[in-house]
């Protein structure tokens, strides 16, 4: 477990203290990074394939004057074709990415960005490259048979997850292998073992690069989003992830309950005991609510002494289920040792018919508020007013 440690430090740059198993797991796969990581890094994802399937396509097309410099008219005219051919899909992709940001599309994107490399690998290679590994000595087929490395180079550009960048490897090579050996007239294993490990050496320092981007990406987004004496979501990224979150439920029309919570007469403690005082009240309030909620529910610091719990899939009724089970646990105590109380509302979003998630949030804040104003330590829910039927005469 120590070497392991020691060999995770050495390549991620992170110490071996902050090192947790559950860092390592946010390392090991992408399904348990919170919706604002997972957003952010698609992003980067995305923009980075938009700049490269830009310069792939200006590379396709000004090789074809390289092209018409070493080769016969009649492999020059289908180099050209499956040039311009490679270029407009790569503009194809860099304009229908556009408006993209969930972790599928950049998935997406990533496969198609290297399947149209490969693909345009598979035309060229019988066609220039009969004989790969005399090839690579031969100066104007030279450019192309290096061609597989710079592939492989364009993998260690993006952000990925181990299990995400061995994936892609392991499509790579495979795709490699396929090509290089369908493509070959004579097949000659011992150069041909040699051009493998070489590429396969390529694979390993591009992976190596994608994971350490990975980790610092991790470490960036949880120091700027997390806020340090809560350890929820700061308000920034908290509204970020609520913006998320309210367009995939309306999207699938799905539940999305929000819960906003005002702990009771704060000012008091820090009036009485001192701020510091105020700030361990509030510390273990929060770890409170935290250790309530689901893996997959989300506690924002709203301000300060505010919080706001976003819970997807879940209808008014969970929500409800989940307060009651916060005021069972409790927030903790006073520093007089009674109870730390708070007044809560609860908002759904199929049941309040809101147009954007600052509406459904006013919604919860008011509920908290009737609770407040109604005597405090209580919650209410929203519910739609009843639709007022006319009398008719
Ligand atoms: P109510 O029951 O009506 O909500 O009363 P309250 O005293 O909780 O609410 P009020 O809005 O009057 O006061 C909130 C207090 O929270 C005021 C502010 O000094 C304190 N506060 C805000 N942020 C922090 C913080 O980070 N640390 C500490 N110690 N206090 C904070
Ligand atoms: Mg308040
Ligand atoms: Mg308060």
């Amino acid at each position: 477990m120590q070497f392991l440690r020691s060999l995770l430090k050495t390549v991620t740059g992170v110490s071996s203290d902050n090192l947790t198993i559950e860092r390592m797991g946010r390392l090991l796969t992408a399904s348990s990074h919170s919706p604002l990581l997972t957003r952010r890094r698609a992003l980067v994802i995305l923009s980075r394939i938009r700049l490269l399937s830009f310069a792939a396509a200006i590379l396709y097309l000004l090789g074809i004057f390289l092209d018409a410099l070493n080769f016969e008219e009649e492999i020059f005219n289908k180099l050209a074709i499956y040039r311009c051919t490679a270029a407009a899909m790569m503009l194809m992709l860099m304009f229908g990415i556009r408006k993209a940001d969930s972790l599928n599309s950049a998935h997406r994107a990533i496969f198609i960005f290297m399947g149209i490399n490969i693909v345009f690998q598979a035309f060229f290679q019988p066609l220039v490259l009969p004989d790969y590994f005399q090839s690579i000595t031969d100066l104007p087929t030279a450019g192309y048979a290096i061609y597989p490395f710079l592939i492989a180079a364009c993998l260690a550009i993006f952000p990925l997850s181990i299990k995400e960048i061995f994936l892609a490897v392991v499509l790579f090579l495979t795709a490699e292998l396929l090509i290089v050996t369908l493509a070959t007239t004579e097949l000659n294993p011992q150069p041909g073992l040699g051009v493998l490990i070489s590429l396969l050496s390529a694979c390993a320092l591009c992976s190596y690069s994608a994971i350490s981007q990975m980790s610092y990406m991790v470490s960036l987004v949880e120091q700027a989003s997390v806020d340090s004496l809560t350890n929820c979501y700061s308000r920034n990224s908290g509204e970020e992830i609520l913006d998320v979150q309210y367009r995939i439920a309306t999207r699938q029309q799905a539940y999305l309950s929000i819960v906003f919570l005002d702990i009771d007469d704060f000012k008091i403690i820090n009036d009485r005991y001192g701020h510091e005082t105020g700030d361990r009240v509030l510390s273990t309030a929060a770890s409170s609510i935290r250790h309530n909620l689901r893996d997959s529910d989300i506690s924002i610091r709203w301000g300060g002494e505010e919080f706001v719990m976003v819970l997807p899939h879940t209808d008014a009724d969970g929500a409800t289920r989940a307060v009651r089970r916060l005021r069972a646990s409790g927030l903790g105590n006073r520093p007089d040792g009674s109870p730390l109380t708070a007044s809560i509302g609860i908002a759904e979003l199929t049941s309040a018919q809101t147009t954007c998630w600052r509406d459904l949030v006013d919604l919860a804040d008011a509920e908290m508020y009737k609770a407040k104003t109604a005597g405090k330590n209580d919650f209410r829910v929203y519910q739609m007013p009843k639709p007022v039927t006319s009398k008719t005469a």
